[in-house]
């Protein structure tokens, strides 16, 4: 059985072919820029070199109509014909309150996901384009959409009700929802398998340390409280993204510097993080590079970060009472080693030990703790896309 995966962004499309019989990636692929100039597809199938297919793509159903013919095509393919796809698994980035578990897309279920659009305005309309222009492309292919917010939905209201007027919760939706859910769940899953344990008797603090980042508390294999709120800018210092902030600020910089809804919205998703610190890059490796040769700036961006997922692992071993497992994922989880030791650096009171010599590790599976740490450390390599096709798989 062959899932296909699709990942749709506003301006581009990720996918995965998946061989469920073996969890083998058959083909992979990126499309970027569509709608503006310039606009192509990575395409990769596995074994075969890759191919770059560059022509006007005003929208994702012509793409996806070009990522359906590279994957039959004879030469660069990967199957012989589309009815070797048993079914596509759609990335959606909110789900609102509406969706706890990955569906089955029916029309109702377009109803509420076009719903969820006020609470993703960025996010769930590409999301949804991608699900539309599929339907009509594969209109026997059974569909199913898997949700970022899903995995948080175990949270406790305690844990998900901001301390704002309770009716504008009940008028908006306002609460937190958190994201990067099936990352969280996959590399938490991996985590129990590679101790050895019951997911059911475990407390992990996982880390997803990428371009956004956030941390969660799985208590028992549930998710019961995050970083990421109502939206994926609360939490961790990020990329570019504020994270926690005193809400003061908002009011005060709007007022100082004239600034409308759209511009501190930029400000606050796009000009901040580490990349506002810094002034240099949000990019890790430039950071850690520059802060080597002396910048400060970058030092201090890369303190700010490491402090914040800290305090983060302080508070869920707290609210958990106590850690069996951290786990660190994603670019800068998976990759860095250096900041993997600045995180756990001083912890060893809370019996978080790591081994520099087990951490100068990249991008691979490891437990990077001292055998005397109470608790381990793990480095796991996310895989969002397998989470996405195994879902589907059991519902298509
Ligand atoms: P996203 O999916 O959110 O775009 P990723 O999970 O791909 O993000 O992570 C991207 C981040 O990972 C970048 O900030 C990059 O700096 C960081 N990263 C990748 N490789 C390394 C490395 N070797 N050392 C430090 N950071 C790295």
């Amino acid at each position: 059985m062959n899932i296909l995966v699709i990942n749709c962004g506003s301006s581009s499309l990720k996918y995965q072919l998946i061989d469920m019989k073996e969890e083998k990636v058959l083909a992979k692929g990126l499309s970027e820029r569509i709608g503006i100039e310039g606009s192509r597809i990575k395409h990769k199938t596995t074994g075969k070199d890759e191919v770059i297919i560059e022509k006007p793509m005003e929208n994702h159903k012509v793409v996806l109509e070009l990522v359906l013919n590279a994957l039959v095509d004879s030469e660069y393919g990967a199957i012989k014909s589309m009815d070797e796809i048993s079914a596509v698994g759609h990335r959606v980035v909110h789900g609102g309150e509406k969706f706890a578990t990955s569906v089955k897309i029916d029309d109702e279920v377009m109803k509420a996901l076009n719903d969820c659009v006020d609470l993703a305005p960025l996010h769930n309309p590409p999301n949804i384009m991608g699900i539309e222009a599929c339907k009509e492309l594969m209109p026997n292919t059974p569909m199913v959409g898997v949700f970022d917010t899903a995995f948080h939905q175990t949270m406790p209201k305690s844990n998900y009700i901001y301390p704002l007027p309770y009716e504008l919760y009940e008028k908006y939706g306002v609460r937190k929802y958190g994201f990067h859910g099936t990352s969280h769940k996959y590399v938490s899953l991996k985590t129990a398998e590679i101790l050895g344990k019951d997911i059911k008797d475990l407390k992990i603090i996982t880390c997803h340390l990428g371009n956004g980042a956030s941390v969660c508390a799985v208590e028992n294999g549930k998710s019961i409280d995050t970083s990421m709120g109502f939206t994926p800018l609360e939490g961790l210092a990020m990329g570019t993204r504020t994270g926690d902030l005193d809400p003061a600020i908002i009011p005060f910089l709007m007022d100082k510097e004239k600034l409308t809804i759209e511009d501190v919205n930029n400000l606050l998703n796009k000009k901040s993080g580490v990349l506002g610190i810094s002034g240099v890059s949000s990019d890790f490796r430039d950071l850690e590079e520059a802060a080597e040769k002396g910048n400060e700036r970058a030092e201090l961006a890369l303190d700010v970060f490491v402090n914040r997922v800290k305090k983060y692992i302080g508070a869920y071993a707290v609210l958990m009472g106590g850690a069996d497992a951290i786990v660190f994922t994603a670019g800068i989880g998976e990759n860095s080693a250096e900041m993997r030791e600045k995180i756990c650096a001083g912890l060893e009171n809370i019996g978080i030990e790591i081994d520099s010599e087990k951490n100068n590790i990249r991008g691979k599976e490891a437990v990077v703790s001292k055998d005397s740490s109470k608790v381990k450390i793990l480095v796991v390599p996310t895989n969002e896309e397998l989470m996405i096709a195994r879902d589907t798989k059991e519902l298509a």
